[in-house]
């Protein structure tokens, strides 16, 4: 049985002012040195991504125990407002998430050029994140196309590595075509900005991002989901966060969920259309398994699109932690 602490928005006190009480109870002084904390920025014109406003807070109160934070995130695979550093910086700063209002630096972890520590076959750890010496994830909780949810698991997966891991989580959810329906529309190619369809409306797989963009624009069925891929695309984010998680040469680490502007979409979505339920609080532990499934039951496993705990139970048993947890109010 883990230990998941909670701030409940119900009591009526701001989440602001028991941020560092749950900080403290989670054990965060046990972050000590070059602290990665782990952020989503939002994808530019994103609205509800945690805002500067907590991370600050954090960001104080893992200085007051002796770290020193960098706020970080890595580039996307998608050709938005993050795929190169540079515009991440810019996407970041018109976010709030300025060093000098933070009291820290921001860093895109996987610098300029997508650089990267190759731990396994597939598996490669952004630089600033493999070469600090603790790490804070936090995690905007929401609902997410494919994968059904995202939390910790997700953040640290798809989060804390380079473009090239990135696509092996995406691959298992690259379109199927059926040609026999295709009516030659185009519509496929003209919503496609990674240059995957050829004239002849066949997919270039190595270009082929699984973003899904083609497949709703499809209006004959020539284009659909792979089988299985919610399922596939959350076993892969629970393998690659095992093999971040066990090949830093770290291994302090503590997961913040926020359960606030729960949206369906991950912030990675420009525009956030409506929440899926009203706001819970924030959880934070030190079991990444624990504080994902603690997550899900409490906005309601109901309330996403498929199973969304297939990630956390192949977590579970890949040995990333327990089921099981306790509730501890702060
Ligand atoms: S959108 Fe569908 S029907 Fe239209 S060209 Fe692409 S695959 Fe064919
Ligand atoms: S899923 Fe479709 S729109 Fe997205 S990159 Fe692949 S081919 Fe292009």
């Amino acid at each position: 049985m883990r230990e998941v602490y909670f701030i409940d928005v119900k009591e009526g006190v701001p989440v602001i002012e028991k941020l560092d009480t749950l900080l403290e109870k989670v054990g965060i002084d046990s972050l000590n040195g070059i602290v990665t904390l782990k952020m989503h920025m939002g994808e530019r014109n994103n609205k509800t991504f945690v805002k500067p406003f907590y991370v600050q807070k954090i960001v104080e109160v893992l200085k007051k125990h002796g770290g020193d934070p960098f706020v970080t995130d890595t580039t996307t695979i998608y050709k938005e407002e993050r795929y190169k550093a540079m515009d991440y910086y810019r996407t970041a700063y018109a976010h709030g998430f300025l060093p000098s209002y933070l009291g820290c630096p921001v860093i895109i972890a996987d610098g300029l050029k997508d650089e990267g520590v190759q731990v396994n076959e597939k598996v490669e750890i952004a630089k600033s994140i493999y070469d600090s010496d603790s790490m804070l994830v936090v995690s905007h909780a929401t609902g997410h196309y494919p994968s059904s949810f995202g939390g910790a698991i997700k953040n640290v997966a798809m989060g804390c590595v380079t473009k090239k891991t990135k696509m092996y989580q995406h691959e298992v959810t690259r379109p199927v075509r059926n040609p026999d329906l295709c009516t030659e529309c185009d519509k496929c190619r003209a919503v496609c900005k990674q240059d995957a369809i050829t004239e002849d409306h066949e997919l270039i797989l190595e270009n082929c991002i699984g973003c899904g963009s083609c497949i709703g624009e499809c209006e004959s069925g020539a284009l659909k989901s792979p089988e299985g891929m919610s399922s596939n695309l959350q076993k892969r984010l629970a393998e690659v966060a095992h093999a971040v998680l066990r090949n830093l040469p770290y291994s302090n680490f503590v997961f913040v969920n926020f359960l606030m502007d729960i949206t369906p979409f991950c912030d990675c979505a420009e525009f956030a259309p409506e929440y899926i339920t009203p706001d819970i609080g924030v959880l934070a532990s030190k079991d990444i398994v624990a504080l994902d499934m603690a997550t899900i039951d409490m906005i309601g496993k109901y309330l996403f699109k498929g199973d969304p705990a297939v990630q956390v139970r192949e977590a579970h048993r890949l040995g990333l932690g327990e089921l099981e947890y306790e509730i501890c109010g702060v």
